[in-house]
């Protein structure tokens, strides 16, 4: 089974879609969401039109608010807080990375937990890794989405995440924690990557690495997720591919996502289901 992620992104997205028209009509409000977005880096103003549009499509009522890359980082700070008071809106993101000057990782802490539809504050990383209702961080709900939808229970499965980092590794691996799951990371230091690999029934790979995890490394029937977005050379020109060696590994795996097409749609759809369960927080309605 290839995953198709346009597809799994377009019926998350009608669900978000029909909840938001059917939370407007009891309520007359609509769920908004502000993407700040400092600097002009090419691939960042791609995302964030990407987001405003999605946004829009659904019923969200997206803003993006644009920024020179020598905005302060005080300035940065006052316009989050006039942001948090803000009741029209539920959701804020910050697009990253941020100019030199300005510590993300600060600027992320100002954003009210509540409004945080990247999940990347203190408070939602706590309360995840504690077990608690949390705003999860987009990537990682998205592939957690897709692989219960391979298969509802996963309790008692190896799961092997390659990757640590705060934005997929980590909260991937918590999310598959509370699903009883046996969870390894994997990690640039780690000595035995394929042998622990093959012993997994979920492999998620979040790397960074062109078709590092191949065919050998998997066992037969596993769910494979690919977050890899890695460039390479071809034909004088570049393609895109992820971090697995989708020829060797689809023949072995019960499912797995392409690159492109698998997790990147269903990462923007993931912002707005976050942005709706904001809403509904701030405004205490039933999960
Ligand atoms: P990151 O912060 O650079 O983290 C990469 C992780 O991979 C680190 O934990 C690193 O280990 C580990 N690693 C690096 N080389 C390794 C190797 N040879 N063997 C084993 N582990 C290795 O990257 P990220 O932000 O998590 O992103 C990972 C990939 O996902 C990138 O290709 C990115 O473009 C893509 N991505 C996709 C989406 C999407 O929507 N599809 C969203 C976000 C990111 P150390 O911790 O030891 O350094």
């Amino acid at each position: 089974m290839i995953i198709d992620g346009k597809k799994f992104a377009q019926k998350l997205r009608n669900k978000v879609k029909q909840e938001i028209q059917s939370v407007k009509r009891k309520t007359g409000l609509t769920p908004g969401l502000t993407v700040i977005l400092v600097g002009n880096n090419t691939p960042s103003e791609i995302y964030v039109k990407n987001k405003e549009l999605s946004a829009q499509e659904v019923g969200i009522n997206s803003k993006v608010l644009r920024f020179k890359s020598t905005i302060s980082e005080a300035k940065l700070t006052s316009v989050i807080h006039k942001l948090n008071k803000d009741k029209k809106v539920h959701g804020i993101l910050v697009q990253l990375p941020l100019p030199n000057h300005i510590n993300g990782s600060k600027i992320i802490e100002e954003i009210d937990p509540n409004k945080d539809v990247d999940g990347f504050h203190a408070i939602n990383v706590g309360n995840l890794s504690s077990g608690k209702d949390a705003l999860v961080p987009c990537t990682p709900l998205g592939c957690y989405l897709m692989i219960k939808n391979v298969r509802k229970n996963l309790s008692g499965l190896n799961a092997f995440i390659i990757g640590r980092s705060n934005l997929n590794g980590k909260p991937m691996a918590q999310l598959l924690l509370k699903e009883d799951c046996t969870v390894t990371i994997g990690h640039s230091k780690t000595k035995n990557l394929k042998e622990l690999c093959k012993k997994a029934d979920i492999v998620v790979a979040a790397v960074g690495r062109a078709n590092l995890v191949k065919g050998d490394w998997i066992k037969k029937g596993a769910i494979v997720i690919d977050v890899g977005i890695n460039r390479v050379e071809k034909k004088g020109g570049y393609k895109i591919v992820g971090d697995v060696d989708f020829k060797s590994v689809v023949k072995k795996v019960k499912a797995i996502t392409p690159v492109p097409g698998g997790v990147g749609p269903v990462t923007i759809a993931c912002l707005l289901s976050n942005t709706l369960k904001a809403f509904k927080t701030i405004h205490h309605f039933k999960k």
